[in-house]
C-alpha cells in the first residue's frame, strides 16, 4: 500500500479530467479506473472534471459520450461533475490576484505569468524522481479571449477541488513543471503525481483508431461486459503480483496498488480482452446472459423475419444432402430434450449437425451458437425454420 500520501495529506481526492474533443478513449478510461480504484481503496473521493475550455474542439455530444461511458463502466463521480466552461469567474479571480501581486502582466489582451525558478523536481509515485532543468520563464495563463490556458485551469481546479493525487497519462509529464510553478504561485499545496504508461498498439505505436475500436462504447456494442473491460484495463500496466487475472470491481479495489503499476507502455491485446470477457460471462446468471445476447442481436435480420436460405450453404463441408436432411429431422425429434441436440451432434460429428442448424435458424454465416438461437427464437419459430431448411434441401 502506498501510504506516503495518506500520512501527509489526510483524505485522498483524485480526479479524471477528460477533454470532450472525442468519445471516451480506453486510455482515459484506464486512467479514470486507476484514480477510482485508488480513491475507493483509501476511502477517498473520485471526481470528474470536464476540461471544455477549447471552444472550437469541445462538443456536448462528446461530453455525453464520456459521462455515459463512465456510468456504463460503473465509474461514478463522488460529487457533481465539474465543467471548466462554467468556472470563468474562478480563473479570473486567480488571474487578478497574480496581476495584483505583479507576477503576471497583461500583453496584447493575454495574461502572462513570469517566474525565476530554475529547476523543478518532483517525486512521481510510479516513475520515481523526475527533474526538469528548465521551465519556460513566461507562461501564458489567460488567452486574449479571456479563457484560461490549459495548464492554468488545471492548477486552479486541482487546488479548488482539493486534489491530493494527480494520476494521469505519462503524456502529461512535460506539463507538470509548469503546473508546479503555477501551483506555487497561487499558493496551492503540491499534489502527488503518478504518471501511468500509455496504452500501445501491438506494433508499439500509440493506440489509435486505425488499430480498431478505441472508444469505450464501441466495446459495449461488440458485446464486451463492463466488468470485463474494467478487469482488462486494470491489467494493462498493472498486476497484483500473483497469477490471478479475473477480478471483480471489489476485488480490484482491494488489490490495486499504484506502486505495482509498470513504467513501460502496455500493449493492448484484443484477444486477451475477449478471453477476460468470456470468463466474466461465465460468472453471469443464465438469465442475464440471455438478456444481454438478445439485446445485442435483436436487430439482426434473422430476429426480425424468416431467413432466405441458399441451398448449398445449408450443408456442412462434405456432408451429403441426405445426411444433412436426416440430421435436421433428428434435431426436430430432439428439440424438446435438454442437451439432446448437442449430444447427438457430438455423436455424429458436430459440424454436420450444428452448421446446418445454425444456418437454418439464422440464414447467416455469423450468429450465436444454434442451441442458444433455439432458446432465443423459441421452439415454434425454430421448428418452422428447420422445416423450411429441410424443404429447401429437398427441392
Ligand atoms: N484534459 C487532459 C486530457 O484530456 C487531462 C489533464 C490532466 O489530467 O491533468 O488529457
Amino acid at each position: 500500500m502506498n501510504d506516503k500520501a495518506l500520512d501527509s495529506q489526510g483524505e485522498v481526492v483524485v480526479r479524471i479530467a477528460p477533454s470532450p474533443t472525442g468519445n471516451l478513449h480506453i486510455g482515459t478510461a484506464r486512467a479514470a479506473l486507476f484514480n477510482f480504484l485508488y480513491a475507493k481503496k483509501h476511502g477517498g473521493k473520485f471526481l470528474i472534471r470536464i476540461e471544455d475550455t477549447d471552444k472550437e474542439r469541445s462538443k456536448k455530444e462528446f461530453e455525453e459520450n464520456i459521462l455515459k461511458s463512465f456510468s456504463w463502466l460503473g465509474i461514478e463521480s463522488s460529487e457533481e461533475v465539474v465543467r471548466q466552461s462554467e468556472r470563468g469567474e474562478i480563473y479570473k479571480r486567480y488571474v487578478d490576484k497574480l496581476l495584483e501581486e505583479g507576477s503576471a502582466v497583461e500583453k496584447d489582451g493575454a495574461v502572462i505569468f513570469s517566474h525565476e525558478k530554475e529547476r523543478v523536481t518532483f517525486e512521481d509515485l510510479i516513475r520515481g524522481e523526475i527533474s526538469f532543468e528548465e521551465v519556460p520563464k513566461e507562461i501564458v495563463i489567460m488567452k486574449s479571449d479571456g479563457s484560461p490556458t490549459y495548464n492554468f485551469a488545471v492548477v486552479v481546479d486541482d487546488f479548488e477541488m482539493g486534489i491530493t493525487h494527480v494520476i494521469r497519462g505519462e503524456d502529461h509529464i512535460s506539463n507538470t513543471p509548469r503546473q508546479i510553478v503555477l501551483g506555487e504561485a497561487i499558493g496551492a499545496p503540491k499534489p502527488l503525481y503518478a504518471h501511468i504508461p500509455l496504452i500501445l498498439a501491438p506494433d508499439r505505436s500509440k493506440l489509435s483508431k486505425r488499430h480498431g475500436a478505441v472508444s469505450v462504447l464501441e466495446y459495449k456494442d461488440k458485446g464486451i461486459l463492463p466488468e470485463a473491460l474494467i478487469n482488462y484495463l486494470a491489467l494493462l500496466g498493472w498486476n497484483p503480483g500473483t497469477d490471478q487475472e479475473i477480478f471483480t470491481l471489489p476485488n480490484l479495489i482491494e488489490e490495486f496498488d499504484l506502486s505495482r503499476v509498470h513504467k513501460g507502455g502496455a500493449i493492448f491485446d484484443e484477444k486477451k480482452l475477449d478471453w477476460v470477457n468470456k470468463e466474466h460471462m461465465k460468472l453471469l446468471p443464465e438469465e442475464e446472459k440471455r438478456a444481454l445476447l438478445l439485446e445485442r442481436i435483436k436487430d439482426e435480420p434473422y430476429m426480425v423475419g424468416e431467413p432466405d436460405l441458399v441451398k448449398e450453404k445449408i450443408i456442412w463441408k462434405d456432408t451429403s444432402r441426405e445426411d444433412t436432411i436426416r440430421h435436421l429431422e433428428q434435431v426436430l425429434e430432439l428439440i424438446d430434450e435438454d442437451g439432446a441436440i448437442m449430444k447427438y451432434a457430438e455423436d455424429v460429428g458436430k459440424g454436420s449437425v450444428l452448421w446446418p442448424l445454425r444456418y437454418a435458424l439464422s440464414g447467416s454465416d455469423v450468429s450465436p451458437d444454434p442451441i442458444t438461437l433455439v432458446s432465443i427464437l423459441g421452439k415454434e419459430k425454430s421448428i418452422s425454420r428447420i422445416n423450411n431448411a429441410i424443404r429447401v434441401l429437398k427441392s
